[in-house]
């Protein structure tokens, strides 16, 4: 048996970079974190310093295995999982990024994207890469810095530049350079994927003007992408997903129509959807899950803008609550929700509405309306809004899961676990790591490096902290789930000024 006792994630976060020592029973023996600064140069614009992500995510690597007092040869892989479609763009040379990496979150392609849907180019995209049109998906990002950023497009033709998301930014830094790779979860984000073909489409290169000798070799997910001499003796890179792909791996969603729910800022909800390409017609984003031993899973995802955000804005603004975790004595503290609805539609709705013009409302106020009922009605319009994007999947997939996997910040308050459980009429699960999302991307490395044998051996090690068992009956559920609607139809359409 080899020394090696541990596999190595590197989570790089949008808010922050995180290195995890896991051991052979997926537990947790070390970790370290460190913040980076955001900047946000115009409204709506959200951008990094590529190579503070890069420093601070070396610091925590670092940090774990001084904690550990591991040596190299004690570590199986490092694997890597990231925050998705956030761009940076460098010359090889010299690995100096060009300009900032543009994140995820970042507005500037908006009128771009709007181009893009009058051309009516929206649907190749929609069809080859299964993603819809939207300044968050990262093709657009990458056309964006070709054509503003002094002499980029030159320089990409000839060669000069490298383009990737934050996993090839790592992989690049990690090896110094020589290699330049992603895997296929991240490619699929990027809206210049091909998830059929499972390749850079060209076609859409071209109408990007992308070179594709900018783009990176895309990978399976679970495989070696090079090896780091950084920490000492070489170690193997491999395991490599995006943050939510990760998490639905981390959190063993193995079989077609396994899901789970990530409750943070917003929702991340992602249902396994086998090894065909899952329709959507109910504004569902179809996305590569991973590629393992030659098989390929796709997902189908869903999300809302904002869940624990709108506890944030209940705490910041209202200053109703004093911490997050107080919501959940605030919320048991009442019997039901007074008949309130909170719509959080602060920035819109996603799916399945998809409606740019819809914003917070909240219904059914009377003179009893007390704090404790707007708590709870802000939680439970996470559970309502899980609960639309569950019905859209299983519309589409034709699969209704028998039991939801929770992970986020949000999944550690108790009511909103039973709640969800009670207007979803199915078990939630909560596991004892809340490391999920660093859990799939080791998951992913120590499969590809021999460190676990299969997937039935991390299916012993999966340790559930909590199932939380439906009580509600059917009809006060019914109910409950039919006010939503009626409170989600007058949000909608409100920026309108209809
Ligand atoms: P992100 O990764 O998006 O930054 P996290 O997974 O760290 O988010 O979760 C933080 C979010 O969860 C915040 O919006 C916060 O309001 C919410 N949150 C944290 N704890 C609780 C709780 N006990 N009850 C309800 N919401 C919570």
């Amino acid at each position: 048996m080899s020394k090696a006792q541990y596999v190595m994630a590197l989570d790089q976060g949008t808010t922050s970079s995180r290195a995890i020592l896991f051991d052979r029973e997926g537990r947790v023996r070390a970790s370290a974190s460190l913040e980076f600064r955001q900047h946000y140069p115009r409204p709506g614009w959200v951008e990094h310093d590529a190579e503070e992500i890069w420093s601070s995510q070396k610091e925590t690597a670092e940090k774990v295995l001084a904690q550990a007092r591991a040596q190299a040869a004690e570590i199986a892989a490092v694997a890597i999982t990231n925050q998705r479609e956030t761009v940076v763009l460098w010359e090889r040379a010299t690995g100096k990024p060009v300009y900032h990496a543009i994140v995820w979150q970042c507005r500037r392609t908006a009128e771009m994207c709007d181009r893009i849907r009058q051309e009516g180019f929206d649907r190749t995209l929609r069809e080859r890469t299964g993603l819809v049109t939207d300044a968050y998906f990262s093709g657009t990002k990458i056309a964006w810095l070709l054509g503003n950023v002094p002499d980029a497009r030159r320089r990409a033709e000839g060669g000069e530049l490298a383009a990737g998301t934050i996993d090839t930014w790592l992989i690049w830094n990690l090896t110094r350079g020589r290699v330049h790779a992603t895997d296929v979860s991240n490619a699929s984000r990027t809206l210049l994927f091909n998830i059929r073909t499972l390749c850079w489409d060209e076609e859409i290169l071209r109408y990007f003007g992308i070179p594709a000798s900018l783009l990176p070799e895309v990978k399976a997910s679970s495989s070696v992408f090079g090896e780091t001499k950084l920490f000492g003796d070489g170690l193997a890179i491999a395991g490599v997903a995006g943050d939510q792909q990760a998490s639905l791996f981390g959190h063993q969603c193995f079989s077609r129509g396994s899901t789970k729910n990530t409750y943070g800022t917003g929702l991340f909800l992602l249902m396994n959807a086998g090894e065909k390409i899952p329709p959507s017609e109910s504004g569902l984003i179809a996305t590569v899950g991973w590629q393992r031993n030659g098989r390929t899973t796709y997902a189908l995802e869903g999300s809302a803008f904002v869940a624990g955000a709108a506890i944030q804005w209940l705490r910041d603004e209202l200053k109703l609550i004093g911490s997050a975790e107080e919501t959940e004595a605030v919320a048991r503290s009442v019997p039901d929700s007074g008949g309130i609805y909170f719509v959080p539609a602060f920035v819109g709705l996603g799916a399945p509405h998809w409606d740019a013009y819809a914003r917070g409302t909240i219904v059914g106020l009377t003179r009893g309306t007390s704090r404790a009922h707007l708590v709870r009605a802000a939680i439970e319009a996470m559970a309502f809004q899980t609960r639309e994007l569950i019905e859209a999947m299983s519309t589409d997939s034709g699969n209704r899961p028998d039991a939801l996997r929770v992970d986020g910040g949000a999944a550690r308050n108790d009511f909103l676990c039973q709640f969800q459980a009670d207007i979803l009429g199915i078990p939630v699960e909560r596991p004892a790591t809340t490391e999920t999302t660093a859990l799939g991307a080791a998951y992913l490395g120590g499969l590809a490096t021999g460190f676990w044998e299969n997937e039935d051996e991390l299916g012993q090690q999966r340790r559930l902290a909590r199932r939380f068992e439906p009580q509600m009956n059917e009809a006060r559920r019914e109910e409950l789930y039919a006010g939503w609607h009626r409170a989600v139809a007058r949000a909608k359409g409100w920026a309108r000024g209809l």
